[in-house]
């Protein structure tokens, strides 16, 4: 089946370009009720960053923390009904953080004209109207979200994102300047999301030349940042990663994540494990399934000096072990990227129940 997928419409990539936005979003002030809502990472509130917003008086900003956990529906939801009670439709939304600012500013903009929980809409093309215009602005990079069709969210029942063409961004603001202050935890966990991304696109049964194309060169601008001579933290990394966080993302539209993040999807959703650091734990102990992929990971850590727990597992019940499998179970497209239609012949509760307990 060939995919035919949605692209951000615009993107403008450089150091500085964070002071175009204001003359990007000015012919879109004059949608709906003429303002914008800015979401933005609460690690920024009260820093001097906060001054080069092009804030008008109209505009509503709203600092999410996303330190305590993922995006929900529920505060999705919430921010939706604050929104619109407080001032109606919005001319747009824009997101200034990470992958979970970008989850949450895609997912407010669709939810700002589709009805009823964000609940109801966490699956593949369950959304019903396109949103507001919505920009991001990434400010931690890996995840691949400023590309991505789906905005994750924790919901009670399942993590899951609304998937759909609407999701993607109308617009992206790339600057590497904004990416410098991150912490080096950070900064590798989220980045190692990249390489994931790209060695779980490679290895797998979706992946083509196209996507292929993208994850190579992803792969290659990881090796510069996290391996090679001039790796670590500098404004030419910051550059490197940047793109590779987008070409990592965009080698997975047409291809799709494996194994290493089925098991994470699991220790989110069951142990509040976040995302990034969650495939970091998992990946170290999948050498069997992706053997180049974990011994160049491993070389990784060991020239940045992270320091990964192990033996977990040892502190978890089987109950414990069997949510997360079952979690896992259920992203059957995981699976099958990583071995196959027939991956029904290897994989099964028991085995997955037994790469938890790898952990
Ligand atoms: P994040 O947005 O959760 O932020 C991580 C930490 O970095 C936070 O403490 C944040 O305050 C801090 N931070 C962000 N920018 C900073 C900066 N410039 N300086 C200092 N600190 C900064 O991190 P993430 O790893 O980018 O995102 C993870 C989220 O992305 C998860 O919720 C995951 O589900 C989601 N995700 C989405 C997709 C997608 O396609 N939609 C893909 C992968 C992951
Ligand atoms: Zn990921």
């Amino acid at each position: 089946m060939h995919k035919n997928f949605k692209n951000i419409d615009k993107v403008v990539f450089g150091r500085g370009s964070f002071a175009m936005l204001d003359e990007i979003i000015a012919p879109i002030r004059k949608e709906n009720n003429k303002y914008f809502v800015f979401v933005v990472d609460n690690y920024f509130k009260g820093k001097d960053f906060v001054s080069r917003i092009p804030l008008k008086p109209e505009d509503v900003i709203l600092f999410e923390d996303v330190d305590t956990h993922e995006p929900t529906t529920e505060q999705i939801d919430n921010l939706r009904d604050k929104i619109l009670s407080e001032k109606g439709l919005p001319s747009g939304v824009i997101g200034i953080g990470g992958g979970s600012i970008m989850d949450i500013a895609k997912a407010v903009s669709l939810m700002l004209t589709n009805e009823g929980s964000s609940t109801l809409y966490q699956g593949l093309n369950l959304i019903k109207k396109p949103g507001v215009y919505h920009l991001g602005i990434p400010t931690i990079s890996g995840t691949g979200a400023e590309c991505s069709s789906t905005a994750v969210l924790t919901g009670p029942i399942k993590k899951l994102g609304l998937k759909c063409e609407w999701t993607v961004f109308n617009q992206v603001i790339l600057d590497p300047e904004l990416i410098a202050s991150v912490s080096d935890e950070w900064w590798f966990n989220t980045g190692m999301d990249t390489y994931i991304h790209c060695i779980e696109s490679e290895n797998g049964t979706l992946n083509n030349t196209f996507s292929h194309a993208y994850a190579e060169q992803a792969l290659s601008l990881c090796r510069d940042v996290f391996l090679n001579e001039r790796s670590g933290r500098s404004a030419e990394n910051d550059d490197k990663l940047m793109v590779a966080s987008l070409m990592g993302g965009l080698s997975l539209s047409y291809s799709e994540v494996g194994v290493c993040h089925a098991l994470s999807y699991g220790l989110s959703k069951i142990l509040d494990y976040r995302h990034c650091y969650a495939n970091c734990v998992a990946f170290q102990h999948l050498d069997d399934i992706y053997t180049k992929g974990v011994k160049e990971f491993k070389q990784m850590i060991e020239k940045h000096k992270i320091q990964l727990p192990k033996n977990l597992s040892e502190d978890w019940s089987d109950e414990t072990i069997t949510k997360m499998a079952e979690v896992a179970y259920k992203l059957p497209h995981m699976c099958h990227q990583a071995f196959g239609e027939n991956w029904k012949n290897t994989v099964n509760l028991e085995y997955i129940k037994a790469l938890y307990k790898r952990l």
